[in-house]
């Protein structure tokens, strides 16, 4: 920290909806938040503790220091943290804990859980004022090399920032939407990736606020363009040999493999309401966009919950599966805590992988779907609430604080919607009915 004249320190650490928390400290105080920690009034954060047991207790994790590229002239760093309760025992409530935990079991199945995000999201000309409708940054589409500059150099911005901060870009380009834009975090183990995404979306925030623009990664900001996903690659290591490959295999998925995605497939319904955590992410999931409704696996089919990719196959390394549901929006560590327990629990129980989807899903008729056992996914964030209800998996996966906080918190939030009535009602209704 002197070396680098580090004036500020942030601890970081996220609540329980995904949102970041920051408190900083000065270098002064550092060597002194890593032997106790520093406190913080619990029951101020979305999901951490009621107001009568409100002390927390933040420590940070020095494997994740990093230096602020944007903060240049006052010398910031920031470390992301565990959250522990006043006698040291870590708390519930905090997300990366129940990351951990889910890391652990895997574990001790002897298994490492990579993960490789597919981040989009949109840019937009101003910071949004209520009321009106957002104004896309460009006119570009899907892979357009745009001279329209702003685009381009804002990745070009963004990705040497999360270089510079650790994190290595595999792939960007710009996505169907006008906007719209992808950025690929090169593959890392879960617990770094959630990390990762959760510092992805401040940079790409901060990059935007220096260039006067903004950036969303609402789930589907505009009816009429597609929606941004966070597609999620994983696979499962043991050692160094990759336990989702096998050659042998026509689709060069071994038995670990295709058992993990049939528990993905089972739990679908249950883990929606976390990997599609609000009112607006259903609009994405309705239909379309090359976003994914139904519970089916597939190869070369982008309209299937679950991807096995082509590229590459014989490449024992890059064997993996794409999960297309979740969303930019999501809390990372919740939702990759739940995606590996579903897969896990798959293995565990040698659950079978259902026949795959081949045709366009969307194209069949119900009755089609219906005769394949295809199910539909949560159609909103009701009906993903009432599955997660249901499904004990999520409940020990998340623990009981948490998954209590979040349904009851979405419980809320999904009333609070219902009782609005919306301009398009109006515009329909009002002057027939
Ligand atoms: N934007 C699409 C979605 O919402 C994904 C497009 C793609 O295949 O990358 O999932
Ligand atoms: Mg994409
Ligand atoms: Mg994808």
């Amino acid at each position: 920290m002197e070396e680098r004249n580090i004036r500020f320190v942030r601890l970081w650490f996220a609540d329980v909806l995904g949102s970041l928390k920051s408190v900083a400290i000065p270098p002064t105080e550092v060597e002194g938040a890593f032997a106790e920690g520093v406190g913080f009034d619990g029951s101020a954060v979305e999901g951490y503790t009621r107001v009568f047991e409100s002390d927390m207790v933040a420590h940070p994790d020095p494997s994740t220091f990093q230096v602020l590229p944007w903060r240049q002239g006052t010398g910031t760093a920031r470390m992301f943290c565990d959250i522990k309760n006043p006698d040291g025992s870590p708390s519930f409530a905090d997300p990366r804990y129940v990351l951990k935990r889910a890391l652990d079991k895997a574990s001790e199945m002897g298994f490492t859980f990579y993960c490789h995000p597919e981040i989009e999201f949109y840019l937009l000309r101003e910071a949004h004022r209520p009321g009106t409708v957002p104004e896309p940054l460009d006119r570009g589409g899907y892979f357009d090399h745009t001279t329209l500059g702003a685009g381009t150099d804002f990745r070009r911005d963004s990705i040497s920032m999360l270089e510079q901060m650790g994190i290595s870009v595999e792939f960007s380009h710009h996505e169907a939407g006008p906007g719209q834009h992808e950025i690929d975090l090169r593959y890392a183990d879960a617990l770094t990736m959630a990390d990762n995404i959760m510092t992805f979306r401040v940079v790409i925030r901060e990059v935007a606020a220096l260039r006067g623009i903004n950036a969303t990664f609402m789930p589907k900001p505009f009816g009429e363009h597609p929606g941004s996903g966070m597609h999620t690659h994983v696979s499962l290591f043991e050692g160094d040999s990759n336990a989702f490959y096998d050659a042998a295999d026509e689709t060069h998925l071994s038995r670990t493999g295709k058992q993990f995605v049939a528990g993905l497939l089972h739990h679908a319904p249950g883990i929606t309401a976390v990997t599609n955590q609000w009112v607006n992410s259903y609009r994405r999931l309705s239909g379309g966009g090359e976003a994914p409704n139904y519970i089916c696996w597939g190869r070369n089919n982008r309209s299937a919950l679950v991807r096995v990719p082509l590229y590459k196959p014989d490449k024992a390394a890059s064997a993996r599966v794409e999960l297309r549901s979740i969303d930019s929006a999501t809390n990372p560590y919740l939702s990759y805590a739940l995606i590996l327990a579903a897969g896990l629990d798959g293995i565990e129980h040698e659950m079978e992988l259902p026949e795959e989807a081949s045709d366009d899903v969307w194209g069949l008729s119900p009755r089609e779907r219906a005769a394949m056992g295809i199910k539909p996914l949560p159609s909103s964030l009701d009906a993903a609430i009432r599955c997660m209800e249901e499904s004990e998996l999520v409940a020990e996966t998340l623990g009981e604080h948490v998954y209590d906080y979040f349904l009851r918190n979405k419980r809320a939030e999904y009333e609070e919607f219902r009782s609005n009535v919306t301009q398009f009602e109006l515009d329909r209704y009002l002057p027939n009915l």
